[in-house]
C-alpha cells in the first residue's frame, strides 16, 4: 500500500493557467447545478402559490369529499353534465400524470389543453386537488363513453419512477375512492377500478407496471368494510 499520492499535491497548488481543459464544463456543471435548484425552487413555491391554495381559503363543490381542494379546471376542458342521472357513474381510472403536480395544475387550468381529470393526488404527501365536480364530465380517458361513465383520477409521477407511488399518495388515494364507490355503488374491484391502459382503445400506459393494485384495493376496500 503507498500513501505517496496524497502528498504529490502541494495543498497550495496553483492552478493551471487559462481556463482549463476541464476547468470550463466544470464551471458550466456547477452553473446548472444552480439553475436547477433555481427551478425546484420555483417549482416548491409554484405548488403552494398555484397548485394549494391553503384549506381554509379552497371552496368546495357540493359533492367532493372532505380533504379535497378545489381548483377548477378551465371550463374548456371538461363537458358540463348532470350526472349520474344523465350518465352512470359506472368506473374509477387511475392514471399517473408523467408531469409535477404543479405542471399537472397548470395543464388542467390552460384553456388550450382539452385536457382535465376530477382529481389529482400528489406524491409527496398525498394532497388532493378537484378539478372538475363530479356531476360533470372530465375529459381523461381518451374515451367519450368511458370519460361519460368515470371519475378519474391521475397521480403525481411517471410510470417508470416507482418511488413517486409513496405510501402517503396510496393511502389518500384509496381513500378518496373509496369515497366515490361509495357515492355511486362502484364495486371497489379490478372490474370497475381501471387503469387508462386498460380503457379500450387506449394508447396510454397509465399507471403502468409499478402501480401496486393489490395494495390499492385492499386500502379502498378497507375504507368500505364497516369498521376497517
Ligand atoms: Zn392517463
Amino acid at each position: 500500500m503507498d500513501a505517496e499520492p496524497l502528498n504529490d499535491v502541494p495543498p497550495d497548488a496553483t492552478p493551471p493557467p487559462g481556463p482549463g481543459l476541464d476547468d470550463v464544463p466544470r464551471r458550466r456543471a456547477l452553473g446548472g447545478a444552480a439553475t436547477l435548484l433555481g427551478a425546484v425552487a420555483l417549482g416548491a413555491a409554484g405548488a403552494f402559490s398555484i397548485g394549494r391554495p391553503p384549506a381554509s381559503a379552497a371552496s368546495r363543490p357540493p359533492e367532493s369529499y372532505p380533504p379535497t381542494h378545489w381548483i377548477p379546471a378551465s371550463s374548456a376542458n371538461y363537458t358540463v353534465s348532470g350526472r349520474p342521472g344523465a350518465y352512470p357513474v359506472e368506473y374509477l381510472v387511475i392514471h399517473v400524470t408523467e408531469e409535477t403536480f404543479p405542471d399537472t395544475v397548470k395543464i388542467f387550468k390552460d384553456p388550450k389543453s382539452k385536457v382535465s381529470a376530477h382529481y389529482a393526488v400528489a406524491s409527496a404527501d398525498g394532497y388532493v386537488a378537484q378539478f372538475v365536480r363530479e356531476r360533470d364530465i372530465a375529459w381523461h380517458a381518451g374515451n367519450w363513453d368511458y370519460n361519460t361513465r368515470s371519475i378519474g383520477i391521475e397521480h403525481e409521477g411517471w410510470v417508470d419512477r416507482p418511488e413517486y407511488f409513496t405510501d402517503a399518495l396510496y393511502r389518500s388515494s384509496a381513500r378518496l375512492a373509496a369515497a366515490v364507490c361509495a357515492r355511486y355503488g362502484i364495486p371497489a374491484d379490478r372490474e370497475h377500478i381501471i387503469g387508462h391502459v386498460e380503457v379500450p382503445g387506449s394508447t396510454h400506459t397509465d399507471p403502468g407496471p409499478y402501480w401496486d393494485w393489490d395494495r390499492y384495493l385492499e386500502l379502498v376496500t378497507g375504507h368500505l368494510t364497516p369498521g376497517g
